[in-house]
């Protein structure tokens, strides 16, 4: 695939023929000089280049001076109120002389080949901890919403990991997000005291759930879940000494189920319509009116 640079591209043709002496801002950066500052309605850039005269070897290691080439990046550095900041860098390349290799200085907190700083992704993932959407968080960061789903699957969320270890009450159920060439649900772990997901799990498969759950926890006491029997087998082969427990959604629902079943049995028995009284009989005892209390 042609490593396109969309900000390059607008800084090339758009952005450049827009160049200011009053820019609000100054970009300080080490070993980069600024030599030229634009402005339009939605980007600042700057260009810039490389002030240094040595660099370090990125295969062996060593000090080298030796210039090869000069290499232009075009990078989001980060945003200032609605505009985006772009910095057209001129990089050093240096030859080394022992492994005949060449390095290009890295003057700027990107990795591999990004083209935004790792500051800017920060900021524009810690943006959809709002609730927002994602072509909301795209527009304003003025990155197509392929492109912020992309850096976003790639973030591992430390800070709302929780430790399975110290996981007292476990509460399990299937969810269904996305569906599978061979699984339609998905298998939830949550920590029942803190309400906060433990893991999410591509299947609900028995043998998937229990590979990926055996050992994970090592204080367990309770165990809720809606009783389907793969689960229940999966807790006790797991985890034995945990207590199994319907949660209460479930409980309700058993419960409303065998309800209804005696209930339509019993009227079909005495011959009398199934629907009549059903109302009466589902509802809380203090909110009957006189009538219905008889
Ligand atoms: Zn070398």
């Amino acid at each position: 695939m042609r490593n396109y640079n969309t900000a390059k591209t607008y800084f090339e043709t758009v952005l450049s023929k827009f160049p200011t002496e009053k820019c609000e801002i100054n970009l300080n950066l080490n070993q980069i000089e600024i030599t030229a500052t634009y402005e339009d309605e939605n980007y600042i850039g700057f260009d810039g280049k490389s002030t240094s005269t040595e660099g370090g070897c990125k295969h062996c290691g060593q000090v080298i001076s030796m210039i090869k080439d000069y290499k232009t990046t075009c990078t989001t550095i980060s945003k200032y109120n609605s505009k985006n900041i772009l910095l057209r860098l001129t990089k050093t390349m240096y030859y080394c002389p022992d492994c005949h290799r060449s390095t290009t200085e890295k003057l700027l907190d990107v990795s591999g080949n990004q083209q935004k700083t790792n500051g800017f992704i920060t900021n524009m993932i810690s943006c959809l901890k709002e609730t927002t959407s994602y072509s909301m968080i795209a527009r304003m960061h003025k990155v197509s919403t392929s492109n912020l789903i992309r850096h976003f699957d790639k973030v591992e969320l430390r800070e709302a990991q929780v430790n399975p270890r110290n996981v007292r009450n476990l509460s399990v159920d299937e969810v269904r997000f996305i569906k599978l060439e061979n699984a339609n649900y998905q298998f939830v772990l949550m920590d029942g005291d803190s309400r906060k997901i433990i893991a999410i799990l591509e299947t609900r498969q028995q043998s998937f759930v229990k590979e990926h759950i055996s050992g994970m926890f090592e204080s367990l006491e309770t165990i809720s879940q809606d009783l389907w029997a793969p689960y229940r087998s999966i807790a006790r082969s797991c985890y034995p000494g945990a207590k199994v427990i319907a949660d209460p959604f479930h409980g309700v629902k058993q419960f409303m189920w065998a309800f209804s079943q005696t209930r339509t049995a019993l009227a079909k028995e005495q011959g009398v319509k199934t629907n009549r009284h059903w109302k009466l009989l589902t509802k809380r005892y203090s909110n009957l009116d006189e009538r219905g209390k008889e």
